[in-house]
């Protein structure tokens, strides 16, 4: 399988993270991706850089001014007196009189949905790099590839389409997606993560020709807390197009794949032409940030199950995050998808 991957994304380097009120080292490191990139050439995969297309697939799910100032914002932040090397978020608007305001740390918090996206010196190199990659994926599935994977770091289902949040600050999932919407008609997007994509279900509730389905630890007591509930079907002409499977956090194989079987025979009746696949690992047992309970034989039959459903897949890498078996579980689930 071709491995789009561009050593750009490295260049982020979000050092902190809140977790029960304390701030930790963030567990979005580089790492994760040269992990997953060092075992995949194991496994015999060849790298491929991302086709450079510009701003244009980034700007077909994303508004201006949230990519305008993704930018720019490090910059913005580093005339602020004081200002530490990663620009944090600190404070965030509620309510329907709250308005834009000029000034980097107001700007932070306008277009960030938690604490869990600082800007670096890299972000936009790095982000720019990833989505280069998830479009230039979802094009080698429109050209004749039957699978091309985006080695996208950092990730992107919990970006809105003006908002940063939970380490992802341009959707990768919807940007492959609107890509192959170009060639194919019907295009499904299945989210894997165990965090709810709540940015890519954002961007497409009201659209009936990008299906979404997530399976995902349950959102009343997990991350992303405000989305991700089973009564969250879509509205308007994408009323019916979203589906989200919770399970328990916590979870094993038995909930996982049965979360899975739902979501797979949802796309089924969809009647996709191709499909995007948001990858998260974090579901593994392995995985020492996301508190689940998958096995390694687990995701292998997770695999074999989503390659029964014999669509073109881009797939485009979420979450999982650094352990010594991280990159070994993600080779595994693309030797069963190639
Ligand atoms: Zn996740």
């Amino acid at each position: 399988m071709q491995v789009i991957w561009s050593a750009k994304q490295l260049a982020h380097q979000g050092p902190r993270f809140v977790r029960a009120g304390q701030i930790v080292p963030s567990p979005e490191t580089a790492e994760r991706a040269t992990f997953i990139r060092d075992a995949l050439i194991r496994h015999g995969h060849s790298l491929v850089e991302p086709r450079e297309l510009g701003l244009a697939p980034i700007l077909s799910v994303h508004d201006a001014d949230f990519v305008s100032f993704l930018q720019s914002a490090h910059a913005g932040w580093s005339a602020f007196a004081g200002a530490d090397a990663a620009a944090m978020p600190n404070v965030h608007p509620r309510g329907p009189h709250a308005r834009r305001p000029s000034g980097p740390v107001g700007q932070l918090g306008w277009y960030t949905g938690d604490m869990a996206c600082e800007i670096t010196d890299g972000t936009w190199q790095a982000v720019y790099a990833a989505a280069q990659g998830a479009a230039t994926a979802a094009q080698l599935v429109a050209e004749g590839s039957a699978c091309a994977y985006a080695l996208c770091r950092p990730p992107g289902h919990h970006a809105g389409g003006d908002r940063a949040m939970g380490f992802c600050y341009l959707n990768n999932a919807a940007i492959a997606a609107q890509e192959l919407r170009r060639s194919f008609d019907r295009v499904a997007i299945l989210d894997v993560d165990v965090h709810h994509g709540n940015g890519t279900q954002e961007i497409f509730y009201r659209r009936g020709d990008v299906y979404f389905a997530s399976i995902h630890g349950d959102p009343d007591q997990y991350y992303p807390f405000y989305w991700g509930y089973a009564d969250q079907t879509g509205e308007g002409d994408g009323a019916g197009a979203t589906l989200n499977v919770p399970f328990l956090v916590g979870s094993g194989d038995g909930p996982f794949l049965a979360a899975l079987t739902t979501a797979l025979a949802g796309i089924h009746r969809f009647a996709p032409q191709a499909l995007v696949l948001s990858l998260g690992v974090d579901a593994s047992v392995h995985d020492p940030h996301g508190r689940h309970a998958v096995s390694d034989d687990g995701f292998r039959r997770m695999a074999e199950a989503i390659a029964t459903l014999k669509l073109p897949t881009a797939i485009v890498q979420e979450g999982g995050y650094a352990s010594a078996e991280l990159g070994e579980t993600v080779a595994d689930i693309l030797d069963r998808l190639g």
